[in-house]
């Protein structure tokens, strides 16, 4: 029996992290979850899986929390480090870290050092301070939950890894990989939150139409894999059946496939090396019919250019990328910027600031926080 912490358990990862734990109840107990706001699902979550610790960040509905669960022995964190206590409990094995955006760094750290496991799907973790991260990291101790990169982990075990000669992210191209490049700057956020193939949340929906969260999937590869940058191709795949693929010296390239169900991944993370069964929609090739491919434009797609450019720079450029980003997808999902503003505005602060080659975490905070506050500027 495994004790597992979900931080973010009322998102889409975490939803189904908890489906994956909910058909697994032999192996897995959940000993702490987490939301942002969203205290009503995580109340419900608690009544289910009986965890020992939530956290709840917005500090607004505690006290509901508090009131609904009063007679019972759950302890109940709020306030910047709540995530982090969460994770350092003794009795934790795992951590599914799902949260969005730079809050789920320190978590990270934490896991690590603590000599836990990490199931990734906080992704910003890696962008954002991948060096300081990875070299902290036992062989295995952090497996990804990305389904990119979960496929990437999988391909990557038909050969060693001084065999890879490079890996191709897949990317679905979101609702406009095919939208006339001169209307994206219309585009409404009604138009860029509907997915063809994934249900996710609202950001990571709008950076797959902006095709950042590629870029920040590139970052991410580079950190996980140890790659460089001239490794990792993308190619639009638009069917998401595929999931990715590596390359190996000898011409060899070995695919993950499946229906797109983020469970697949999920409960992998969880249970490796072994597998377990999961029911799901069934794989039928002469249903599916054809597989296409196509190169991703860049010029149309400027998020992934800048990917590129962020792991090539490395240092604190991942840092403020993200947190460029991070403020501008909220501000168009408001209404207050297009959609082609999101891409534009990133790469004004990226060149605006201070880069530092080898930042301490400090640093790359700081570097998070600036970014934030620049791209602000732009929005007034
Ligand atoms: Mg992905």
């Amino acid at each position: 029996m495994k004790n597992i912490v979900v931080l973010g358990s009322t998102g889409s990862i975490g939803k189904n992290t908890l489906e994956v734990v909910r058909n697994l109840k032999d192996k897995f107990r959940v000993v702490g979850l987490s939301s942002n706001s969203q205290w009503e699902l995580l109340a419900e979550q608690v009544e289910e899986f009986n965890p020992g610790y939530v956290a709840l960040n917005d500090c607004q509905h505690v006290e509901k929390l508090k009131h609904r669960f009063q007679n019972n022995q759950l302890k109940i964190l709020t306030g910047n480090n709540c995530l982090k206590e969460i994770v350092l409990h003794r009795e934790v094995d795992i951590v599914v870290s799902a949260v969005v955006g730079a809050v789920g760094l320190p978590a990270a750290i934490a896991t690590i050092e603590q000599g836990k496991t990490l199931a990734l799907a906080n992704k910003e973790s890696l962008v954002m301070a991948g060096h300081i991260v990875m070299p902290l990291a036992k062989k295995d101790q952090i497996l990804p939950v990305d389904s990119e990169h979960s496929a990437i982990f999988q391909s990557l075990h038909s050969g060693k890894s001084c065999e890879v000669k490079r890996v191709i992210i897949t990317a679905s191209g979101g609702p406009f990989y095919d939208f006339p490049a001169d209307k994206l700057t219309d585009v409404k956020p009604a138009q860029a939150l509907k997915h063809p193939t994934w249900q996710m949340g609202q950001k990571i929906t709008i950076d797959s139409a902006t095709l950042m969260n590629k870029a920040l999937e590139i970052i991410e590869a580079k950190w996980l894999f140890d790659l460089k940058v001239e490794q990792i191709d993308v190619v639009i795949h638009p069917q998401s059946i595929i999931h990715s693929l590596v390359e190996f010296c000898d011409g060899s390239v070995i695919a993950q496939m499946g229906m797109p169900d983020m469970k697949v991944p999920i409960q992998y993370a969880l249970t490796y090396p072994e597998r377990s069964p999961l029911s799901g929609r069934s794989f039928n090739l002469s249903d599916i019919g054809s597989l296409t491919f196509k190169k991703p434009d860049m010029e149309k797609f400027p998020a992934l250019r800048l990917g590129y450019l962020a792991a090539r720079e490395g240092g604190t450029t991942g840092a403020t990328l993200n947190a460029a980003n991070e403020v501008a997808v909220q501000a168009f999902l408001n209404g207050r910027i297009r959609f082609t503003d999101i891409a534009a505005y990133v790469e004004k602060v990226i060149q605006n600031h201070h880069f530092i080659k080898n930042p301490c975490l400090e640093e790359v905070l700081a570097a998070d926080g600036w970014a934030r506050q620049e791209i602000k500027k732009c929005l007034m």
